[in-house]
């Protein structure tokens, strides 16, 4: 089952719901979804799909006046802290793997307004 729905710049994005035969393991997570920034050498258009389209921000002390700002933070919880593995919690959402470079993750540079973003 899905549901498309456009954000507020005219973007799409759907929510997914996807019924499995087996139950998978918090273990088995990171081999259907990833939260992470794609290697360019491995996948370099959804690399750039991804630098391009699901980056969040800037906001908090960058640009205190993003849209996502609420009452001097992000709305959103951006920045979220790094997660060397998935967890799954107790409120039912599991923090998706996003590894530090010092783990194994990828990090890129984006060059917004004349700022440099280090993410
Ligand atoms: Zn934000």
């Amino acid at each position: 089952m899905y549901s498309v729905e456009w954000q507020k710049r005219g973007l799409p994005h759907a929510h997914i719901l996807i019924w499995l035969y087996n139950k998978i393991t918090s273990d088995e997570i990171d081999d259907v979804i990833c939260a992470e920034i794609p290697r360019a050498d491995v996948d370099k258009d959804l690399h750039a799909v991804i630098i391009k389209n699901m980056i969040h921000g800037p906001c908090g002390m960058l640009n205190p006046n993003s849209p996502c700002m609420v009452d001097g933070k992000c709305s959103k919880k951006y920045p979220r802290a790094f997660t060397a593995n998935t967890i799954t919690g107790d409120d039912g959402y599991p923090r998706y793997r996003r590894r530090s470079t010092e783990d194994g993750g990828n990090s890129v540079a984006l060059y917004i307004c004349k700022m440099v973003l280090l993410i």
